[in-house]
């Protein structure tokens, strides 16, 4: 049996196969293939035990042709230079597709955040942050939050880089708190992408939010954001889960209550009045829309076939495996690709960073209007290709985003 792609490998499969359609300079599609600069770094901290714990901790920038690179920093026990890797690729598009000036970033900690205390995680952020040091910054690279990383983790982030610069940046990271300098709008600003995709395939399926059913794989930042926009459009929230397991009710859940619950027992499992199901039953679930919202590989070739969902939107990124896409595109199904699903994330982060240089603060509802404005359009000129051209939304997206940085590429030159 063919074994599952790691997230690079998917990445390069993707790549590989714009290339094809775009008919790419083989030069280009070898530059676009490998990241700019990788960094590695030993993190070295003082545990609460007194012990000193080494974490392996990477940046790794694809490609900064379309402007500075940007992109989140994930601590998880998966994180390694393949899925780094990966991530970083997948901003580069992402930014691309929604045509916002940056390339593309990801970083990243080995460790397991749950086990850590404050304390811990904040000396593991000022030390990673002092170790990447000399290749971020508000013009060469801006990193912002991912999974198990949050407006605190971004807080330390800030400090750090400003106590070491002697003044305040707060344009060198996003996802900040308000307080500091953060953006109106940021915490949500994903999921309210992932929401406006899903409502503008509803209206492609003749259908609404408004009493759609939804089923949501991961409760964390993008999930339950996700479950709380949709049902306060009027979804119905059928089943949702976290690393721990699912739940699941015919009379749907709210996700508010479903919130209060994680916050109080670290998990979603046991919620009073539901049923408790598998991580892959949440997946299969019956349901109109699905939101995968955790990690890469989450939908393969094993459980495609059994997705029921009429559209599927990747609130996470990679969560979909290339053989996967075949399946839910022979079934018919609207899958949303990452690089324009989860894309209001950046986008809002982008906002934040412009108001940062710009020493302004916006009101929510402007960020909300500009955003608003900036996924629906992308939404429905990917649709339009998708159309005109017969192909797959992640094909007509991964060519548009490949497709602009290659241009970038080939109008900058190579130096010397
Ligand atoms: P998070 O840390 O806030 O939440 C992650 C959630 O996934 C948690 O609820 C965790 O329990 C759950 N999870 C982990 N493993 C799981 C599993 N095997 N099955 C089910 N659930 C599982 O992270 P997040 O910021 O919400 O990020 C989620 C995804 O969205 C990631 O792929 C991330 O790269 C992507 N993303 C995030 C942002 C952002 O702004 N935070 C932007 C774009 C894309």
């Amino acid at each position: 049996m063919a074994k599952t792609l790691s997230p690079y490998g998917v990445a390069l499969e993707q790549l590989r196969l714009a290339a094809e359609k775009l008919k790419l300079d083989p030069g280009i599609h070898e530059m676009l293939k490998v990241p700019k600069r990788s960094l590695t770094v030993s993190v070295t901290i003082r545990m609460d035990n007194g012990k000193i714990g080494v974490f392996q901790g990477y940046r790794v920038q694809h490609m900064d042709a379309r402007g500075p690179f940007k992109g989140g920093i994930r601590y998880n026990s998966t994180v390694d230079l393949d899925e780094v890797t990966a991530l970083s690729m997948w901003m580069t598009w992402k930014c691309a597709v929604v045509d916002i000036p940056y390339g593309g970033a990801k970083g990243g900690v080995c460790c397991n955040p749950k086990e850590m205390s404050k304390g811990e995680l904040e000396r593991l952020t000022r030390r990673y942050t002092s170790m990447i040091f000399d290749i971020i910054g508000p013009y060469r690279d801006v990193p912002a939050p991912d999974v198990y990383t949050d407006s605190q983790t971004m807080a330390w982030i800030m400090d750090t880089y400003s106590q070491m610069k002697g003044y305040s940046v707060p344009e060198c990271v996003t996802g900040k708190p308000v307080s500091i300098g953060g953006s109106e709008g940021r915490a949500e600003a994903t999921s309210f992408g992932v929401d406006i995709c899903a409502r503008e395939a509803a209206k492609q399926l003749n259908m609404k939010m408004k009493g759609a059913t939804v089923a949501v794989q991961g409760y964390g930042n993008v999930g339950w954001n996700a479950a709380k926009i949709a049902y306060d459009w009027g979804a119905k929230i059928m089943a949702v889960s976290d690393s721990t397991g699912g739940i699941c009710s015919k009379e749907g859940l709210n996700p508010y209550k479903v919130y209060e619950h994680k916050q109080k027992t670290g998990s979603v499992v046991n919620f009073k009045g539901s049923e408790n199901i598998t991580n892959e039953e949440v997946l299969e679930t019956k349901c109109d829309i699905l939101i995968p919202a955790a990690l890469e590989n989450s939908i393969t070739k094993n459980n495609a076939d059994n997705i029921k969902a009429k559209i599927v939107v990747e609130g996470a990124n990679g969560p979909t495996t290339p053989e996967a896409d075949k399946i839910l595109c022979e079934k018919k199904a609207i899958l949303i690709p990452d690089i324009l699903a989860n894309a209001g994330g950046v986008t809002a982060s982008y906002y934040e960073w412009v108001q940062n240089l710009e020493r302004e603060h916006w009101p929510v509802e402007e960020v909300n209007s500009k955003l608003e404005t900036k996924m629906v359009k992308a939404f429905n000129d990917l649709y339009c290709t998708v159309k005109k051209e017969k192909c797959e939304m992640r094909t007509a997206a991964l060519t548009l985003g490949v497709g602009r940085v290659a241009e970038a590429i080939k109008v900058l030159g190579l130096w010397p």
